[in-house]
């Protein structure tokens, strides 16, 4: 009898084939890197977070690209948003299922 091996690998992360799921994550400004005022919202004690759109999506991502507008001027934590971390396959999972 033989038994077959699969070999069961995890399909590659990458941000290309990805839909911007982390650009739906809650993103709070926490130093100035320049990011436009339109795309500035304010919680509920008053710091400064990227504006989100009614479906979830911060409101930099170009809609037809999926890439960030203001990417020069983007936020101190998404330069620090890691791909492949677990917060990015996390939330991968979480979007596109
Ligand atoms: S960092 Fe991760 S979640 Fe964000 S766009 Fe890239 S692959 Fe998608
Ligand atoms: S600022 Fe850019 S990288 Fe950051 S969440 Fe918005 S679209 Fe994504």
């Amino acid at each position: 009898m033989t038994i077959e091996i699969k070999n069961i690998t995890e399909p590659e992360v990458t941000c290309a084939n990805c839909q911007a799921c982390c650009c739906r994550l809650e993103v709070m400004i926490i130093t100035d890197t320049g990011v436009p005022k339109e795309h500035i919202a304010y919680d509920e004690w008053g710091g400064e977070t990227m504006k989100r759109l009614d479906d979830g999506w911060c409101s930099a991502v170009d809609r037809e690209t999926l890439v960030c507008t203001i990417y020069e001027n983007r936020p101190w934590i998404c330069r620090e948003f890691e791909m492949g971390s677990f917060e990015c396959v996390d939330q991968r999972k979480e979007v596109m299922g």
